[in-house]
């Protein structure tokens, strides 16, 4: 009889004041565990009613308690495993930050630290200096100014450069970026006036003479970072818009996006424009993100001219963009690891990853194998397969890394069954992220730091019950997403 379950529950109160539960009230407090506890009960309540028994699990309310309280008190932000074989996925937070960098930012959160504080002359520091004495070193900037990420250094260039004039853009360099970022909406936040010049495909230094008014306060170039026009093309380079510049007496900015501080091609990557080659052309401003190829936290970084700097750092919207003793901090540790260039790839995990050698990858995905063979080779046949890794955060889509990936081909053949694979191991306490493509499920280990990490998340995950749809349910049930 199910009304004969129901008094064999506990009071909220009852379970408060449990002994085996006094820790928990200790560690998570009174209110959560209640919380807790109610939502038990509940879940308690439900089940005697639709089987007439008692869940199993209230055998131990003290555990079922902890887990509870554990799930909800977990970080919404979940370190995963990042085996999408993007190296810098923005919706895993790209650049992941080097050991000295992390340190930095541990320390300046302890303790309040010389944000604006200029100890030598007992005045007001300004907070941008932290880092720009390296970035001078490092691109031969006169000056910079660092802002929330690319995108607020674009908006705060056309803004303090250009607010109420004219900025003349190629319209082959009119770009939009993930996240609502486009350069005409970002134009008339910033109050200029867009000035198209050219065409799609090709754009002369002719184009940006004859839209020259009086009315204009930029000329602006964008790098076309996850684009190509090719074929018939042809665009102004940044040297030849301040000959044009300088003629004129127009500033020259440019959008740089990535901006690598190192010759990618030295590594064997994809060749990468480097502020610095800019800033040499002459260009007063040269924007770039702190997260992307750079290596560091989210930052957007704007270096160049000390006369045009100052402009940014006096506009308002700098106060509103700008970055607290955390960003400033990793940002210096990561630009200090710069000056030590020969060993770069080794204290840049970004680096390390983009520049970690086939044969070690090949080596990993072998080393994993049986183990894979071992806990998944029932449903899956797996194997070591060659793939290709991809710099992502705009890096152009075609500038691929050959890598090696394990790849589970569903026995049953069905996509549905690789589908409920990814989502089991998405459900995982530390996520494994892989990808989904020509019927598989590649799990590319170019970015992977913890072998043995992995393997025991493969095999817990293994072990606990990887729900494979029926055929039945494959044929009816929708897949959510
Ligand atoms: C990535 C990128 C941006 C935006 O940078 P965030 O740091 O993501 O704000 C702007 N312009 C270009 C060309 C980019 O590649």
């Amino acid at each position: 009889m199910p009304d004969a379950l129901y008094p064999q529950l506990p009071s909220v109160d009852r379970l408060l004041h449990d002994v085996t539960v006094a820790p928990l009230v200790a560690r998570y407090g009174q209110r959560l565990t209640a919380d807790a506890a109610r939502t038990l009960l509940a879940q308690a309540r439900a089940h005697i009613a639709a089987h007439r028994a008692l869940p199993e699990w209230t055998s131990n309310w003290s555990r079922a308690l902890q887990q509870t309280l554990a799930e909800r008190s977990a970080s919404k932000l979940k370190p995963v495993f990042n085996l999408t074989g993007v190296v810098l996925h923005t919706n895993l937070g790209r650049a992941q930050l080097a050991d000295d960098a992390i340190g930095a930012v541990a320390r300046v959160m302890r303790a309040p630290v010389t944000l604006e504080y200029n100890l030598d002359e007992a005045q007001r520091g300004h907070r941008d200096d932290t880092v720009a004495a390296l970035l001078r070193e490092i691109t031969g900037a006169e000056a910079c100014c660092i802002v929330n990420n690319n995108a607020a250094a674009v908006l705060l260039m056309f803004a303090a450069l250009a607010d109420g004039k004219e900025a003349i853009a190629s319209r082959g360099e009119l770009i939009e970026i993930g996240g609502a970022f486009r350069i005409p909406d970002v134009m008339r936040q910033a109050g200029c006036t867009l000035v198209e010049v050219g065409t799609t495909n090709r754009t002369h230094l002719a184009d940006y003479r004859n839209a020259i008014t009086e009315r204009t306060a930029l000329l602006v170039k964008v790098h076309t970072s996850n684009y190509r026009i090719e074929g018939f093309t042809s665009a102004v380079s940044e040297a030849e818009l301040v000959t044009l510049g300088r003629e004129t007496g127009v500033p020259v900015v440019s959008d740089l996006g990535s901006g690598a501080l190192i010759d990618m091609s030295a590594y064997g990557l994809p060749a990468e424009t480097m502020p610095q080659q800019i800033l040499a052309d002459g260009v007063d401003l040269v924007s770039f993100s702190g997260d992307k190829l750079l290596g560091g936290p989210q930052a957007g970084i704007i270096v160049g001219r000390a006369d045009a700097i100052a402009r940014l750092q006096k506009h308002p919207l700098k106060r509103a963009l700008r970055c607290d003793k955390i960003t400033l901090a990793a940002l210096e540790a990561t630009l200090r690891l710069y000056l030590r260039s020969d060993q770069l790839p080794l204290l840049l995990p970004t680096l390390r990853y983009l520049t970690r050698p086939l044969s070690d990858i090949a080596q990993a995905v072998e080393r994993l194998l049986p183990e894979c063979r071992n806990t998944y080779g029932a449903s899956f046949n797996i194997d070591s397969t060659p793939c290709l890794s991809q710099i992502g955060s705009g890096a152009l889509p075609m500038n691929t890394l050959p890598s090696q990936a394990l790849t589970f081909v569903p026995r049953d053949g069905r996509g549905r069954t690789l589908e409920a694979l990814a989502s089991h191991w998405h459900a995982q306490p530390k996520p494994i992220l892989g990808r989904i493509a020509d019927n598989r499920l590649w799990l590319d280990l170019r970015c992977l730091d913890d072998e043995s990490e992995l393997l025991a998340a493969l095999q817990a995950a293994g072990t606990r019950n990887l729900s494979l749809p029926t055929i039945e349910e494959q044929n009816k049930k929708p897949f959510a997403r």
